[in-house]
C-alpha cells in the first residue's frame, strides 16, 4: 500500500491558492489578497492571534523557473499582556512573507527537502503553512506595552506609568510622620 506525504489539498480551503491563471513564463506575476481566520489561537499565553481575528494575507506570486515565488506581508490583531508591566496588548502584528513553491518535477524539488523548500501540489499552492509560520515567528518573546516600559514598581507593584514621577516608598521617619501631622 502506497501512502501520499501530504494529504490532498482541498482547492475550496480559504488559504490553497490555485495558480492555473498565472503564466508559467519566469517573471509573470499575480496579486493575491486572502482574507482569513483560524478556528484556534495562534501564539502563546503571553501573546497570540485570538482565535477567528481576521487575518490578512496581501501577496504577490511571481512565476520563477523552479516553481512560484511567494511574497508580501501577513497581519492579524495580537492580544496579549506586557512582559514587564502586564498591562493589555492590543495591537496589529505585520509579518513579511517570502517563500519559494517548487514545481513537482522541478530539481529544487528533487534536490530538496520539503521541510526546507514547499512544493507545489499540481496548481495548487498550500499557504497555511506560511501564514501561521510568518505570525508565530513575528510574534515577540517578551511583548511590551511600549519599548520603553518601566515596568512595576518593585515595592508596591504598580505599574510605573500609573505613577507619578516622584513615586517612591523611602521608609519614613516615625518622627517626622508625628510632624507632618501636625502641619
Ligand atoms: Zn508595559
Ligand atoms: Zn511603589
Amino acid at each position: 500500500m502506497t501512502m501520499d506525504k501530504t494529504p490532498a489539498l482541498d482547492p475550496k480551503a480559504p488559504l490553497v491558492a490555485d495558480t492555473r491563471t498565472l503564466p508559467r513564463s519566469p517573471g509573470s506575476s499575480k496579486d493575491l489578497s486572502i482574507d482569513t481566520s483560524f478556528p484556534e489561537k495562534l501564539g502563546l499565553d503571553m501573546i497570540a492571534v485570538g482565535a477567528g481575528e481576521n487575518i490578512q494575507l496581501r501577496i504577490t506570486l511571481t512565476s520563477v523557473s523552479e516553481g512560484i515565488l511567494v511574497t508580501g506581508t501577513v497581519s492579524a490583531p495580537i492580544t496579549g499582556e506586557c512582559a514587564r508591566c502586564l498591562t493589555e496588548i492590543d495591537d496589529t502584528l505585520d509579518a513579511s512573507v517570502s517563500e519559494l513553491y517548487a514545481f513537482e518535477d522541478s530539481t529544487t524539488a528533487e534536490t530538496t527537502d520539503e521541510d526546507e523548500i514547499m512544493r507545489l501540489q499540481g496548481d495548487l499552492l498550500d499557504l497555511e503553512p506560511l501564514v501561521r509560520d510568518a505570525l508565530v515567528f513575528a510574534m515577540p518573546n517578551a511583548p511590551l506595552c511600549r519599548p520603553d516600559c518601566e515596568g512595576l514598581c518593585p515595592e508596591c507593584g504598580q505599574p510605573r506609568d500609573t505613577l507619578p514621577d516622584d513615586h517612591s516608598h523611602e521608609v519614613v521617619d516615625p518622627r517626622w510622620a508625628d510632624l507632618k501631622k501636625l502641619l
